[in-house]
């Protein structure tokens, strides 16, 4: 029997996963939320927060009103509370206030030097979109392959980088891939990178609302130098992301995007632009947003990272084995060593679409995860064995039906009992397959809620 030391972070900690779906007259289901990848539901003392503070909020850094002031030690503050939660250190590094991890990278795009003429960047064959094709308009791209089982392949990582000796500008990878759930090895990637005189960026956005991140370590060799993430992965709303980096990076040249505030001095014919992290925050900034992700950083640290961790991945044990259960799923990544995997799965069941799976799940039993290729195209491609042929098919005719996946992804407060009720409505489906095709297949409207 479960009792509650089943759910040590059961929804008590989280509003908003309790969703009422209206099935008809005085019938609702409620929803199982396996999304989490894509974005969070708020923790509930995130909403108290916001909501406590948008009585007092008021335009930062200029006013001399109380709430200005207020503000502004509010946001100035957040800083600290972050640097602490990732190890940065806020005597080189600086915090940097963006919309979302899409924008981070894209600033440090922009922003990076081709220091001593290093016009190469790593990226992986791993990547979501948003850490690969922000790199291609200034440096010259190349992908660090993955193995069989789809992790990343140390070894080609040191061969690319020895291969361009030394013109390796920067190694960028995701902490977390959002399609495998692979933990990737990030102070060791660090170490190689330094190694061949490069830098590391780590995309947090899988990573940080679920393993301890240390930016700076005993031995600087594991230190990432850049970081980004967002807070709509972390239990906060969209519209905050985070990129931190060297204080050094931005001092030089002009901000990829300037306005009010990022400046000391202007004429009609100079302007001197002010220190990071102002120079990188143009106009009026999304004070809330940051109260937001701090408030939900608050709590990780209480609840604590690393426990937070374990809970999720003996939950990803709990899921994989169960999935194995069922007739006809095929799972992506490995699923006999996973010790590496966390909180994301992706699979498949013979003989229904993604997409018709997908809706099966929503509408029949409640359950709400993701479909399809999950910003990672090149990654899914290689997972899925899609020829180039089929590919070049696809580019031809965009009417073709999309490769792709299902994903189920965690979060702090789903249960083995959720779990159960996916692998039952999975059992059903691979049992009626026949039933729901006919059903979902032929009349899709029809079968919507209304
Ligand atoms: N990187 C990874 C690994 C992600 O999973 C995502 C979001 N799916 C992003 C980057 C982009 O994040 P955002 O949409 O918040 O910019």
């Amino acid at each position: 029997m479960l009792t509650k030391n089943d759910f040590p972070y059961f929804r008590s900690y989280v509003h908003g996963v309790n969703i009422k779906i209206p099935l008809g007259k005085d019938k609702y289901m409620t929803e199982i939320n396996f999304d989490n990848a894509a974005t969070t539901p708020p923790l509930k003392n995130v909403l108290y927060e916001v909501l406590a503070f948008s009585s007092m909020y008021s335009s930062i850094h200029r006013g001399t009103g109380y709430k200005s002031r207020f503000s502004s030690s509010m946001y100035e503050k957040s800083r600290e509370i972050i640097a602490k939660f990732m190890g940065a250190d806020l005597s080189k590094d600086t915090i940097i206030f963006v919309k979302n991890t899409t924008e981070a990278i894209n600033k440090l795009s922009y922003r990076l030097d081709k220091k001593n003429g290093k016009n190469v960047i790593l990226s992986t064959n791993m990547e979501h979109h948003s850490n690969d094709l922000p790199w291609r308009e200034k440096f010259k791209v190349d992908y660090v392959d993955i193995d069989e089982k789809g992790r990343l392949s140390l070894k080609d990582l040191e061969y690319k980088l020895k291969k361009y000796s030394d013109n390796v500008r920067l190694v960028t990878v995701a902490g977390i891939s959002n399609v495998t759930g692979y933990i990737n090895p990030i102070y060791k990637i660090a170490e190689l990178a330094h190694r061949y005189n490069s830098e590391i960026l780590v995309d947090g956005a899988q990573l940080a609302a679920h393993l301890p991140i240390k930016m700076n370590n005993q031995d600087p060799k594991h230190n990432i130098d850049y970081l980004v993430f967002s807070a709509h992965k972390m239990y906060a709303p969209f519209g905050i992301g985070v990129l931190i980096g060297p204080k050094s990076t931005f001092e030089k040249g002009a901000p990829d995007y300037p306005g009010g505030g990022t400046v000391e001095i202007v004429t009609h014919d100079y302007v001197k632009w002010a220190e990071p992290p102002h120079k990188e925050e143009a106009g009026s900034p999304n004070i809330i947003g940051v109260i937001a992700l701090s408030a939900a950083i608050k709590t990780l640290d209480f609840l604590g990272i690393r426990s937070i961790h374990e809970y999720e991945k003996k939950l990803t044990e709990y899921a994989i084995e169960g999935l194995k259960t069922v007739p006809d799923i095929e799972m992506y990544g490995d699923t006999s060593n996973y010790n590496d995997r966390v909180g994301i799965i992706t699979f498949n069941m013979k003989g229904i679409h993604h997409e018709t799976l997908a809706n099966i799940l929503s509408y029949e039993a409640g359950i709400a995860v993701r479909n399809g290729c999950f910003c990672a195209h090149p990654y899914l491609h290689n997972l899925l064995n899609v020829s180039q042929e089929v590919i070049e098919r696809r580019i031809n005719d965009s009417s073709l039906p999309h490769p792709g996946m299902v994903r189920i992804s965690f979060g702090m407060y789903n249960n083995k009992y959720e779990v159960d009720c996916l692998i039952n409505a999975l059992n059903k489906i691979s049992i009626n397959k026949k039933y729901y095709l006919n059903k979902y297949e032929t009349n899709k409207k029809s079968t919507r809620f209304i």
